[in-house]
């Protein structure tokens, strides 16, 4: 039946389960665990015999409706949640992965992301390549035998760099490995990487699937058998989604398609305003024809999505004129919410890089990085003009 429906109709209708009470919206399951009718039968739910609730570590019918709802979503088989991307991102390489095997990544990662496989992994004998997001040459280049998974996000942040998804994956399968992509700042509205060749897809669904910055989560999604090793690594060490948040994240999923949809063209009537303004001397938007990769990453995404940044002649003092003149915006570092938030990567998100590894980067002094919301564009572009001027 999902096949059939489109994306509005299957963010607001799909996984959804009923009791007997026939409750129309959701119903929160705030139980640990679950009642057999006999000793035979919490025998075979434990043998798997028979299919059910145990124990909320690793099923609960709230988050298992999350799940449901957002495979529905992303066109995948299956989809485990987790109590934070990050946990998502861990149960992953758990799950599918042994000490003494290989790792090729994006540079242009999550820092955490970036910190969880340079030095926790690598302490337990997964070692981990970086490479350019946006060079495949270098994604062969650093393929060994013991390679099993590519990893990467598409548009990175702050850069909004756009990796080809189709042309890694296609890479990571000739190589004997898995691609990952996480998805967090497209979301399935406007990519959705299993169809362009991923085997598995990663949320933060702490950023645009809450969308309101209310409560953390994190899911990964794929093919039914690669998913089963990382359900099974959550089963027993329990990095799980609670039932609340789950309930959250399920009504933060109805609105998705609509907000993804504002997001974008508020970003794109703002990138395109900040062209045009004195002292910003460059603008990345992947939705701006000006954007090195726009026509890829308007052949994998549907739109821009909600992340702009921008350079501002004068280094960190004007970026941090801009920043401090804000009066609608956020100073957070934290984004996919309905609130624009406005930061300095240079002095926050990618401060403790040197200044030699940020130039390599590219993250210059006078970047600015803008998570667009959902408040009206006149009002943003007065409270960026404000600094700017
Ligand atoms: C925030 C974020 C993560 C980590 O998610 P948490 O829910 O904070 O653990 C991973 N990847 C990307 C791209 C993110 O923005």
């Amino acid at each position: 039946m999902n096949d059939e429906l489109s994306p509005d109709t299957l963010a607001v209708r799909a996984g959804t389960l009923r009791t007997g009470f026939q409750e129309h919206a959701e119903a929160l399951f705030l139980t640990s665990s679950f009642v057999y009718g006999s000793a035979a039968e919490a025998a075979a739910r434990f043998s798997g015999a028979e299919p059910g609730n145990i124990y909320a570590r690793f099923t609960n019918p709230s988050v298992t409706m999350f799940e449901e709802r957002l495979a529905a979503l992303e066109g995948a088989e299956r989809c485990v949640a987790f109590a934070s991307g990050m946990a998502a991102i861990l149960a992953t390489v758990m799950g599918l992965m042994k000490a003494g095997e290989h790792v090729v990544a994006s540079r242009s990662l999550f820092g955490s992301t970036v910190q969880l496989f340079q030095n926790i992994l690598g302490r337990f004998g997964v070692e981990t390549t970086f490479v350019s997001a946006t060079d495949a040459a270098e994604w062969q280049a650093a393929v060994k035998p013991n390679t099993r998974l590519f990893f990467l996000e598409s548009p990175s942040n702050p850069l909004t760099e756009i990796s080809d998804i189709r042309a890694l994956a296609d890479l990571a399968h000739a190589s004997g490995a898995w691609l990952a992509v996480d998805n967090c700042f497209c979301t399935p509205i406007l990519q959705k990487p299993l169809e362009l060749g991923a085997d598995i897809v990663i949320h933060s669904a702490t950023k645009y699937l809450d969308g309101q910055g209310r409560v953390l989560g994190g899911a990964v999604l794929g093919g039914k058998t690669l998913l089963e090793p990382i359900f099974t690594f959550l089963r027993t060490a329990g990095p799980t989604l609670s039932a609340f948040n789950a309930w959250v994240l399920l009504k933060g999923l109805e609105t998705l398609p609509l907000r993804m949809r504002a997001h974008s063209e508020n970003a794109l009537a703002l990138a395109s305003w900040l062209e045009q303004q004195p002292g910003v001397s460059r603008v990345l938007y992947p939705g701006l024809p000006s954007h090195p990769q726009h026509v890829l990453a308007m052949a994998q995404q549907k739109s821009g999505g909600g992340i702009v940044a921008f350079e501002v002649e004068g280094g960190r003092d004007a970026a941090w004129r801009v920043i401090d003149a804000t009066r609608v915006m956020s100073i957070t570092a934290n984004l996919g919410d309905t609130r624009t938030t406005i930061t300095h990567p240079a002095t926050t998100t990618h401060g403790r890089l040197s200044p030699e590894q940020r130039a390599a980067a590219g993250i210059g002094d006078g970047l600015v990085r803008i998570a667009v919301g959902l408040e009206a564009l006149d009002d943003l572009r007065a409270d960026l003009a404000r600094g700017l001027g």
